[in-house]
């Protein structure tokens, strides 16, 4: 935890600023159209300690409340949200290790995972499993000191460009309930039986590289079962995912504020009969909706943030700030791109990218159907009639 946290959280989210505005806005929209890695920024995101922001200092990491980390998410999104997504998968790995690992596991692979060299990711999404985790069907079969893993897990982002893996699998397929079989494994590349399959073409998230893996008997040592007890995976991933919502939520908020910044500018320099759009009421009702909206979202993200660096579950709230704030964005960026007219719909303004890229933070880190599930679910949990 950070020492003075406001003084330092200010030192931190300032920092992000100026290279999100100095490095990432001017290049983003264009290499994202040419479909290229941003391997410099990774390194200046690796130099800043991004890759260990949720990793005690012990293990080599930079360690900062959830109300910066937050932020740092919401200011790398507002320039250009792959690179948050090269580190959100790679953070929720960390996350579980921290919280369940073995002191083995985390002496292992947490200094290396801190400084970004190599890049983790999750593997739990397969063909025909996504919001219901617990329908999985890899399997993670025990053969003395190792388990051998077969089946295919789909959606991996960091896929090709990382190296170590939150793996879920199936360790007893007969477990009733189901999720009682699963167990979670921390993975690395090397081994034969392993195979990165395509690249997965999507409307956005663009650059950062999404794939299928393909286990075909593949090696994996015992001492990498998280926290060495197999039955616990569904628990280990689900408080992972727990953090992920704040973190997609807050992509969402930024995403949300590089729409509306991008429209109100604008809305004040096109001109349709005779006076700046920005002066046409219906113009004006948009700008207002959309900031109204923006802040709600972010007040619920800080509010779930500070929840959480009190130590306190904050599952319900994390579910409402991502369900509000990632559908903010999907309808701010629209409504951006209304306002800017044909314009919007170009590839010469960011607009067009945050609109294609809005979708995502509405399907990923649990959908929002789902969202309002873990919300009534924890309603009906505080307001139980005895
Ligand atoms: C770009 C991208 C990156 C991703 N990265 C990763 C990653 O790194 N690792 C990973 O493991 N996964 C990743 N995912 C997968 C993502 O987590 C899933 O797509 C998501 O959880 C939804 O699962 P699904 O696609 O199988 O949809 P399904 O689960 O098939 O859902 C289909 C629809 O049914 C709805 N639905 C399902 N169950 C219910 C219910 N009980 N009540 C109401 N509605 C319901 C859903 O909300 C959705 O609208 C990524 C996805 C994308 C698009």
């Amino acid at each position: 935890m950070l020492a003075d946290p406001a003084h330092d959280q200010q030192l931190v989210v300032q920092t992000i600023r100026e290279f999100v505005e100095r490095d990432v806005a001017p290049v983003a929209s264009g290499m994202e159209h040419r479909g290229e890695y941003p391997h410099a920024l990774v390194d200046t995101m690796k130099e800043l300690g991004l890759f260990g922001l949720n990793v005690p200092e012990e293990y080599g990491g930079t360690p900062v409340d959830y109300t910066t980390f937050a932020i740092i998410f919401e200011e790398l999104s507002r320039g250009w949200m792959a690179l948050a997504g090269i580190i959100g998968t790679h953070l929720v790995l960390c996350d579980v290790l921290v919280r369940y690992g073995t002191e083995d596991q985390k002496q292992r692979f947490l200094p290396r995972l801190a400084n970004g060299e190599p890049r983790g990711g999750l593997c739990l999404s397969e063909p025909n499993a996504g919001t219901d985790l617990q329908s999985i069907s890899t399997l993670a079969m025990r053969e003395g000191d190792i388990y051998r893993v077969t089946g295919s897990k789909m959606w991996v982002t960091n896929g090709r460009h990382g190296q170590i893996f939150l793996l879920l699998a199936k360790t007893d397929p007969q477990a009733s309930p189901a999720h009682r079989g699963t167990s979670a494994f921390v993975i690395e590349k090397g081994a034969p039986g392993l195979t990165v399959g395509r690249d997965i073409d999507k409307l956005g998230y663009k650059t950062v590289e999404t794939t299928e893996l393909h286990f075909d008997s593949f090696p994996v040592p015992g001492e990498n079962l998280i926290g060495g007890t197999e039955g616990l995976g569904f628990k280990h991933v689900m408080t992972g995912l727990e953090a992920e919502r704040i973190n997609v939520a807050a992509r969402g908020l930024g995403l949300s504020r590089a729409a509306f910044d991008e429209a109100i500018r604008y809305a004040q320099q096109r001109v349709t009969f005779g006076k700046p759009i920005a002066q046409h009421q219906s113009i004006q009702i948009k700008l207002a909706d959309m900031a109204t909206k923006i802040e709600a979202s972010r007040l619920l993200i800080y509010s779930a943030a500070a929840k959480k660096d009190r130590g306190e579950r904050c599952d319900l709230e994390a579910g409402m700030a991502k369900l509000f704030a990632t559908d903010t964005a999907a309808e701010v960026t629209f409504e951006a791109m209304k306002i800017m007219g044909g314009n919007g719909y170009s590839k010469d303004f960011i607009v067009e990218r945050l609109y294609r890229d809005a979708p995502l933070v509405v399907i990923g880190g649990g959908t929002n159907e789902l969202q309002r599930l873990i919300i009534a679910r924890g309603l009906l949990e505080r307001y139980k009639q005895t």
